[in-house]
């Protein structure tokens, strides 16, 4: 057998997740390495946005390739000037994706961790650790493993509690014959649905994410939030064509397509393993929006703080790993995580109307609170009190939607209960 021996930590992956947290840990002063199936300095094929506050309060703001004041919603059916448009009186913002990889490359660099390109295969553990093989052959000894293989993770394991919703959207970046928004504009949610025949206004609600790059490009995506199963590619590609139709907006030139498909709602993973998660595989993207990378930001310090701090005090195999955990998804982040997933249940049975309408009394809440509910930065007693105000300002149809009992919901709130 070859390979590295007696790493404190082996972090599995190469995507936004792994090169996270393998930055992190070296910080720490930890012997680190990643390894990675594919090349984790070859270029992202995702696009990744982000409230600019998020960033903004890291003092990461550098790494955002576009940032836009001007965003807006429209929650209106578009019909006879019916438009309901929401100005968010909030900065959001495009990473540069080569910018954020290399920040945390640079991190790697910085702290010496080796980067390894290979397939991990079968992961074993001991009392006093663990030790990956590689399709290759290679062994590789370190005290914990971290698994952020992204969503269907390699090893990690998470119970299945039921279908696992799927957030889906179809995108183009491109010329246009027309502008599909505004000058220097972001478009989070257009609801509008004029375009739809009476037919597809029955099928599950699609709504565009759409921002104006500069220099006559635009992205626009057409977007799914969750369903179980997900809606299809060709469908969000159809709708996409449709809705420009509508506004007589033809695609003139197109410079990538985006096909994006990820879990919303996987259960929590099982922390009584010896191997921990981070990123996708961890179900660390918010169950309400689908964003994930500013939670990254800001939980993989503190996880590998506790890390250094538990492998400096002689923790080893199962304990290290738990110590971990407790950091990762301590009680509280495990709460809120419930109320969303409990707030989604109920999303996902909502027809086109309701949606409109709980979104517009979403984003009529103040607006700290509803960035707060977006970012995850709401501690869970005001997440609740956030989630009361919200049903006493909504619609008489909306309140009717939140109050149907549909079981899985309710069984979300019992395991809630338990913690
Ligand atoms: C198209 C798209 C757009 C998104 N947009 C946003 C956004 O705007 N904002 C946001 O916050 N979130 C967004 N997300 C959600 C989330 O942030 C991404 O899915 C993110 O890429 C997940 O990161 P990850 O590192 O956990 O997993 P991934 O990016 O999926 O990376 C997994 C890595 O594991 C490696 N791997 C797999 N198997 C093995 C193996 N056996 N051995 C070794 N390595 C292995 C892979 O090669 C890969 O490098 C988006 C997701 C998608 C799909």
């Amino acid at each position: 057998m070859s390979g590295t021996a007696g790493l404190d930590a082996l972090v599995l992956g190469g995507g936004p997740a792994a090169l996270c947290i393998a930055s992190e840990l070296g910080a720490q002063g930890l012997d680190v390495a990643l390894l990675s199936l594919s090349d984790p300095r070859a270029p992202w094929p995702n696009t990744y946005g982000i409230w600019a506050e998020e960033v903004d309060q890291l003092g990461l703001q550098h790494l955002l390739e576009h940032r836009w004041s001007n965003t807006v919603s429209y929650f209106g059916s578009g019909a006879a000037g019916d438009a309901g448009r929401v100005a968010h009186g909030r900065d959001y913002g495009l990473f540069d994706k080569q910018a954020l990889q290399q920040h945390w490359l640079d991190g790697i660099a910085r702290h010496g961790s080796r980067i390894l390109e290979a397939q991990a295969q079968s992961l074993s553990h001991d009392q006093e650790g663990s030790t990956l093989l590689t399709r290759d052959g290679a062994a590789h000894r370190a005290r914990v493993v971290v698994d952020a293989t992204g969503h269907q993770p390699v090893f990690l394991q998470r119970p299945s509690d039921g279908p696992v919703a799927g957030q889906a959207a179809y995108g183009v970046v491109g010329r246009f014959s027309q502008a599909p928004v505004e000058s220097d504009q972001f478009v989070l949610m257009d609801y509008r649905c004029d375009h739809l025949s009476e037919a597809q206004r029955q099928q599950p609600p699609t709504f565009l994410y759409a921002m104006d790059l500069g220099a006559g490009r635009f992205f626009v995506e057409e977007t799914s939030l969750a369903l179980a199963p997900a809606v299809p590619f060709p469908e969000l590609e159809r709708r996409l064509h449709q809705r420009l139709r509508q506004r007589g907006i033809s695609i003139e030139a197109v410079e990538h397509q985006e096909y994006c498909l990820f879990p919303m709602n996987p259960a929590l993973p099982d922390r009584a393993q010896q191997l921990l998660g981070f990123g996708g595989s961890a179900s660390m993207v918010h169950p309400a929006s689908g964003y994930m990378v500013g939670s990254l930001l800001r939980r993989a310090p503190s996880l590998a703080a506790a890390l250094a701090e538990a492998i400096n005090a002689g923790q080893q195999g199962l304990p290290l790993a738990q110590s971990g955990w407790a950091t990762l998804w301590p009680a509280e982040l495990r709460r809120r995580h419930g109320l969303y997933r409990f707030g989604l249940e109920k999303l996902m049975r909502f027809d086109e109307a309701q949606l409109r309408a709980f979104f517009a009394a979403f984003f009529a809440l103040p607006n700290e609170r509803w960035y707060g509910f977006l970012a995850n930065t709401l501690p869970t007693p005001v997440l609740l009190q956030t989630m009361l105000q919200l049903f006493g300002g909504a619609s008489g149809s909306v309140r009717w939607g939140l109050m149907q009992p549909v079981g899985r919901e309710l069984n979300l709130m019992g395991k809630m209960l338990q913690w």
